[in-house]
C-alpha cells in the first residue's frame, strides 16, 4: 500500500488523528479525487452529523469603492479622486437592509475599499443608526485591512478601534482580505496590504472581544500547494489558540479560485503561453476536501457558488462542505473580476441542496440552526396522482 492510501485509511478511521502538513500535502499531489471526497465526507459527517446543509439570507454591502492598497486581483475599487468613486449615505445603506427585512433576513455583511478620509466616528455614527434602524439585523462588517485602516486615520491601536465598533453594535467582522496568508505570494499580489499576521492579528483581536468571525481562502495567485496548506495551518493554530481561550474562534472556512478578468493579475499572463493563474473545478474541489480533512477545530466549510458556479458548489457538499453560503442580493467586489451571478433567491439556494441529495436549513451569522420556511416541494416526494 503506498504512503498516501495509508494516509487515506488512517483518515477514513473513527477517531483520524490530526492531519499534519507533510500527510496534507501526500494528499493534495498524490490521492485521486474521488478517494479525497470519500474521506472529506466522513469527516464532514463526524464534524456536522446529519444530512442538512445551511444556508444564510443575507445581503451584502459595498458601502465605499475607494481604495488605497491597490491589490492587483481586484476590480471593484477606485483610488481617491477618480470620477467613478462613491461612498453610499447612512440612508441608502439603510434602505437595503430595510430590502433584506423584507425577505426575511438577518445579517449584512459590509465592506468596502480602505477609504483615507473616513475617521473613527463616521463608521461608529454609522453602525449605532443601523443598529437603531434595524435592531434585529445581524452587522458583519469591515474586513481587517478596513480595521487597519481606520486605526491609522485615528492613531488608536486596531484592538481599541474594534472595541468602539463592538460597543456601536457591530457584530462581527467579515473573513475577507485574508487571501494568501504566506507573504512570499501575498506581497506579490498585494504589496500595501503587508503581512499576512497582520490579518491574523486583527482577527486575534476580534475573537478576544467575542466577534464573530469566518475564515477565507483565494486560491490561484501562482502559489504551490504548500502555500495553500501553510495558510491553512496559520488559520488552524490561531483557531486553537481561540479555542483553548474558550473564544468560539472562527465559525468557517471559506475558500474560492481568484478571478482574472479586469484586473491586472489577470493581464500578467495574457499574450504568454504561461498558465499559472487560476484554477479549475477539479482543482478546487480538491482544495475543499483538502480543507475538510485538515481544520479538525473548525466545524463549518462553505461551498462558494458565486465563484464556481451551482453545480460545482453542489460538487463542494460531497467533497466536505456543510454549507452553502448566502443569498447576497448583491455583491460588487469578487463580481467586478468576472463572476455572472452574484445573487441567489432563498429558493435557488433551497434548491441546489435539495437537488444534491440534501436538506437545506437557514441558519444565522453564527450557524445556529433557524426555523426554515420550506420554499420548495421535497423534490424526492412522489409526484401527485394524475388524472386519468
Ligand atoms: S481587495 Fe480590498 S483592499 Fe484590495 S484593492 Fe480591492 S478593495 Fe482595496
Amino acid at each position: 500500500m503506498s504512503l498516501c492510501q495509508q494516509i487515506l485509511q488512517s483518515q477514513s478511521e473513527e477517531n483520524p488523528s490530526r492531519l499534519s502538513i507533510e500527510d496534507a500535502l501526500i494528499l493534495y499531489e498524490e490521492a485521486n479525487l474521488t478517494d479525497l471526497m470519500h474521506v472529506a465526507t466522513i469527516h464532514r459527517r463526524l464534524r456536522v452529523p446529519g444530512n442538512h446543509v445551511s444556508y444564510l439570507v443575507d445581503r451584502n454591502v459595498n458601502y465605499t469603492n475607494v481604495c488605497t492598497i491597490n491589490c492587483q486581483f481586484c476590480s471593484f475599487y477606485r483610488p481617491p479622486g477618480h470620477p467613478e468613486t462613491y461612498l453610499q449615505t447612512t440612508d441608502q445603506i439603510s434602505e437595503r437592509i430595510s430590502q433584506l427585512e423584507e425577505i426575511g433576513g438577518s445579517r449584512v455583511l459590509m465592506q468596502g475599499g480602505v477609504h483615507p478620509d473616513l475617521d473613527l466616528e463616521w463608521y461608529t455614527d454609522l453602525i449605532r443608526e443601523l443598529r437603531k434602524r434595524h435592531p434585529s439585523i445581524e452587522l458583519d462588517c469591515f474586513s481587517p485591512i478596513e480595521i487597519e485602516g481606520i486605526s491609522e486615520i485615528c492613531g488608536l491601536p486596531t484592538k481599541r478601534v474594534l472595541e468602539e465598533l463592538r460597543s456601536a453594535g457591530m457584530h462581527g467582522l467579515p473573513g475577507g482580505g485574508a487571501e494568501m496568508l504566506v507573504d512570499e505570494v501575498r506581497l506579490d499580489v498585494s504589496p500595501k496590504k503587508g503581512s499576512g499576521e497582520n490579518w491574523l492579528r486583527v482577527m486575534r483581536e476580534a475573537q478576544e472581544l467575542g466577534l464573530t468571525t469566518s475564515a477565507t481562502n483565494v486560491i490561484g495567485f501562482g502559489e504551490t500547494n504548500l502555500h495553500r496548506l501553510e495558510h491553512m495551518e496559520k488559520v488552524r493554530d490561531l483557531q486553537d489558540e481561540a479555542l483553548s481561550k474558550d473564544s468560539t474562534g472562527f465559525t468557517s472556512f471559506i475558500s474560492w479560485p481568484v478571478m482574472l478578468e479586469n484586473n491586472s493579475l489577470g493581464r500578467r499572463e495574457r499574450g504568454t503561453n504561461k498558465y499559472t493563474l487560476g484554477t479549475d473545478s477539479n482543482e478546487y474541489l480538491r482544495h475543499v476536501a483538502i480543507s475538510r480533512l485538515f481544520f479538525d477545530n473548525i466545524e463549518h466549510i462553505q461551498a462558494s457558488w458565486p465563484t464556481m458556479g451551482t453545480k460545482v458548489a453542489q460538487m463542494a457538499l460531497f467533497a466536505g462542505a456543510d454549507d452553502i453560503g448566502s443569498t447576497m442580493m448583491e455583491e460588487n467586489v469578487v463580481s467586478s473580476s468576472g463572476t455572472t451571478k452574484t445573487s441567489a433567491s432563498e429558493r435557488e439556494l433551497q434548491l441546489i441542496v435539495s437537488r444534491a441529495g440534501f436538506v437545506p436549513v437557514k441558519r444565522d451569522s453564527d450557524y445556529n440552526l433557524l426555523k426554515t420556511k420550506k420554499i420548495i416541494e421535497d423534490i424526492f416526494s412522489p409526484p401527485p396522482t394524475q388524472p386519468n
